[in-house]
């Protein structure tokens, strides 16, 4: 996966983007001082045991952005680069990420600074086990439900469930979400990401003249949303996979991937790169490809004034979180590419998750089938709402995700009114 660029600071794009909105809403000063605070915020150093049985001390975050309209909702991230402004600003998505497909959620995130690739399982399991004991009193299904990230799976999930569990002295399955199957976890979670996006692109490419059979597609990150995004435009819609990258490098083929090959050499060797038949490609290269729809998959910040203007996708849809900055926004609507904005385009991950914790209250497990139709029918609606206001108030995408996401916060909030 690409670094983030340390030169932009996450959270103060997330509050310009709430700025902008907020003078289009003509929200007032005091409701927007609100929207652009975090509610919550833990921060926690604490002690890890490493294999060799010295104790390194490692720094977590949670914050708690808002929880106007529910319980808060976000994953949890282990990277080296992780920050509380990069937290901030990742709470902040999820909540509005979590409005904009209407799920009764607030919006939260966590994060441990750690480097989990140089790490063991034994070393991991303790870091989260520990991490999690701190979270203890600030996370719960109704208040709080952490669920995986950048660098953090089911099996964290599951680590975090039972130690959340033993101190409750019961298991607590909706305690967190993105579990294993075997303790409540939900069928189609494990895909719901890419799975999501694949169908908002789906939606969107009739509104700018593209076919999906025989589109060209480049995803930067081949990662858990990147992958099964490329996959499913290839299996199920006919799309042509040109390019994929990964922390490593990328690779290239004018006539199209063979994914599942490509898939089989990522788990052989680690990475994309190398792929037989293929041609090297760099992160930053891939992004300026010549195919019909770009999908950033990885991290933050990847897209900015530098290479906006040499975009040549018809679609840029962000499987990532925040991986366009203000700038990159102003050229895309101005070279009218259609962005489909990461708290619409990789929604389906939490819509599954909000799925997963509604069958673990009810103790009532869903098909897959099952689920993947109400996916399908919460992305098909909330794009068509995202794009009907993006229409009548001529914006693009990202600011109509915004105003749909940010009056239902502000609608929460005002008809709660603020305390005391
Ligand atoms: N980490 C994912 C996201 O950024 C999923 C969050 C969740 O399922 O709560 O949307």
């Amino acid at each position: 996966m690409p670094q983030s660029s340390p030169v932009i600071n996450p959270f103060e794009t997330a509050k310009r983007q709430i700025d902008i909105v907020a003078d289009l809403l003509k929200i007032d000063s005091g409701t927007r001082e609100v929207l652009k605070h975090p509610k919550r915020e833990l921060t926690v150093n604490f002690p890890v045991r490493m294999d060799d049985n010295s104790y390194r001390v490692y720094t977590g975050y949670r914050v708690q952005y808002n929880m106007a309209r529910g319980p808060c909702k976000g994953g949890i991230r282990y990277h080296p680069q992780v920050t509380l402004d990069e937290v901030r600003a990742l709470a902040a998505w999820m909540t509005w990420k979590c409005a904009v497909v209407n799920l009764p959620y607030g919006g939260a995130k966590g994060g441990v600074i750690c480097d989990p690739k140089h790490m063991s399982h034994g070393e991991l399991e303790r870091l989260t086990r520990r991490f999690g004991s701190e979270l203890i009193p600030f996370i719960g299904p109704e208040m709080d439900i952490p669920a995986p990230d950048v660098y953090t799976d089911s099996q964290t999930m599951a680590w975090i469930m039972d130690t959340y569990s033993q101190e409750k002295g019961y298991s607590v399955p909706g305690v967190v979400t993105g579990k294993p199957i075997a303790i409540g976890g939900s069928e189609g979670r494990g895909e719901a990401t890419g799975r999501g996006c694949a169908y908002v692109i789906r939606e969107a490419a009739p509104d700018v003249g593209l076919k999906l059979k025989g589109a060209s597609i480049a995803v930067q990150g081949f990662g858990n949303a990147g992958s099964v995004a490329a996959n499913i435009l290839h299996d199920e819609f006919g799309a042509n996979v040109l390019a994929v990258t990964d922390s490593q490098g990328g690779i290239y083929k004018a006539d199209g991937l063979n994914l599942h090959g490509v898939e089989e050499h990522k788990k052989k060797t680690g990475s994309v790169v190398g792929f037989p038949g293929s041609k090297p490609l760099s992160n930053e290269e891939v992004l300026e490809l010549k195919a019909d729809v770009l999908i950033p998959a990885a991290l933050e910040n990847q897209l900015t004034s530098k290479n906006a203007g040499k975009v040549q996708a018809k679609i840029v849809a962000e499987a990532a979180n925040g991986p366009t900055v203000p700038e990159a926004d102003k050229v895309f609507f101005e070279k009218k590419i259609t962005v489909l904005p990461d708290i619409l385009a990789n929604a389906g991950g939490v819509t599954v998750s909000y799925f997963e914790w509604a069958q673990n209250i009810q103790g009532y497990s869903w098909s897959l089938a099952e689920v993947n139709d109400r996916l399908n029918k919460v992305m098909t609606e909330s794009y068509a709402r995202v794009h009907a206001v993006a229409q009548e108030r001529k914006v693009d995408n990202r600011t109509a995700a915004y105003v749909v996401a940010i009056q239902r916060v502000v609608d929460a909030l005002r008809i709660r009114g603020f305390f005391p």
